[in-house]
């Protein structure tokens, strides 16, 4: 069988170049001092992509480990931290605070929408005493985008530290993390970039790095410690040997985007008209307001089950994705991310859901792919 077009939120397709980026010969990271140049370099161009002068890092590890990594090297036992929650990637971040120690307050808002910010507002009069607070920019699940230009700066004002997941994100919206304040933002390699599957990297502004390096206590363990990173350049010493072959990709993954220069302004064309193309069909998106350019969660119709929507759309050559927690059996995603945001691969995938669920006995009005107009 013919490999399936993968339209899931992440991983995401590689393209060539990068995936030859990835095959080139590779040198001793820890002695080759050109490698330590070109490391930075990445780290630059990623921090570019940021809009930031911050500090960046590169982590050998999936997204999930930015997150812990943050998490484990700010956090001390007994600091409060705030979980903001309206999401299942939000209400997890929690858990990893709670790992480390943390007295973990939860600020809940509308799973369905984009985050309360005037409620935030309001519940950060009553108690603002957090070291820091951890949020999610795209809540890949739900297929939300918070308004983390308006949270962080809020945040800032009442002297937290903010830990943004932007996982989901970053490649596909606008993110400015000096302009809004964000002390630390975390990306991975499989999602918008389309870069494989393997590294994380944040940017750490001073607030941060001094709250790092401040602690009263030792960090309780090696890989999730960013302390170790201090100085890495000018000592000419990686705490440990880098995944240079990964990095190869990364780089020029995200060189790809700087020099394409609209990637953002093609994730929103696109994802526009997916949601147009499927709401205008009749079927029902699961966020009712700040919807993600990145990915989008439709509610599954009535009376079905995701099995056979997935199992129908993999025979006619496309791979979409379910979700996961509450979410399961819910809603279908279709990830409109990176090397994935074309006219022509969603033409192929709507036109392929039409055709499922309409054998599955879902009124549809129009055609799903007619509805994908310009
Ligand atoms: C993909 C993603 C991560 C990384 O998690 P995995 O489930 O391991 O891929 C973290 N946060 C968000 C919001 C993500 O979309």
């Amino acid at each position: 069988m013919k490999k399936p077009l993968i339209m899931t939120p992440g991983p995401t397709y590689v393209s060539e170049d990068v995936r030859d980026a990835m095959s080139k010969e590779i040198t001793n990271p820890d002695i080759d001092l050109s490698f330590y140049e070109f490391y930075r370099e990445t780290c630059e161009k990623i921090g570019q992509l940021l809009n930031t002068e911050n500090k960046v890092l590169i982590l050998d590890g999936e997204g999930i480990l930015g997150l812990e990594a943050a998490c484990a090297s700010l956090i001390e036992v007994g600091d409060r931290v705030l979980c903001i929650d309206n999401g299942i990637f939000g209400r997890g971040f929690g858990d990893f605070a709670k790992m480390y120690g943390a007295e973990v307050v939860y600020f809940e808002s509308d799973y369905r929408r984009g985050l309360d910010v005037a409620a935030l507002e309001e519940f950060l009069k009553q108690d603002s005493d957090f070291k820091l607070a951890t949020l999610v920019h795209c809540e890949t699940p739900s297929g939300i985008l918070n308004p983390v230009d308006r949270i962080c700066p809020l945040l800032d004002e009442h002297g937290i530290i903010s830990v943004v997941d932007s996982v989901s994100s970053i490649g596909g919206e606008e993110l400015l993390v000096d302009k809004w304040k964000i002390d630390i933002a975390l990306g991975g390699s499989q999602k918008c970039l389309s870069a494989p599957p393997g590294l994380t990297f944040l940017s750490v502004s001073d607030r941060a790095w001094n709250a790092v390096k401040g602690r009263k206590t030792p960090v309780a363990g090696f890989y999730c410690n960013l302390g170790i990173w201090e100085n890495w350049y000018e000592n000419k010493w990686f705490p440990y040997t880098q995944p240079i072959s990964d990095i190869y990709a990364l780089s020029k993954a995200v060189q790809n985007i700087i020099e394409e220069q609209t990637t953002v302004e093609r994730h929103a064309e696109i994802a526009e008209r997916v949601r147009t193309a499927l709401e205008s069909s009749g079927l029902e998106i699961y966020a009712k307001d700040s919807r993600s350019n990145a990915v989008t969660s439709v509610v599954i119709p009535e009376g079905l089950s995701y099995s056979e929507i997935y199992d129908g759309m993999l025979s006619e050559g496309v791979m979409i994705a379910g979700a996961f927690d509450y979410l399961a059996g819910v809603v279908l995603r279709i990830g409109h991310m990176g090397e994935n945001c074309y006219e022509e691969k969603l033409y192929i995938t709507l036109k392929a859901l039409d055709k499922v669920l309409r054998a599955l006995g879902v009124k549809i009005k129009g055609k799903i792919h007619s509805n994908f107009i310009d």
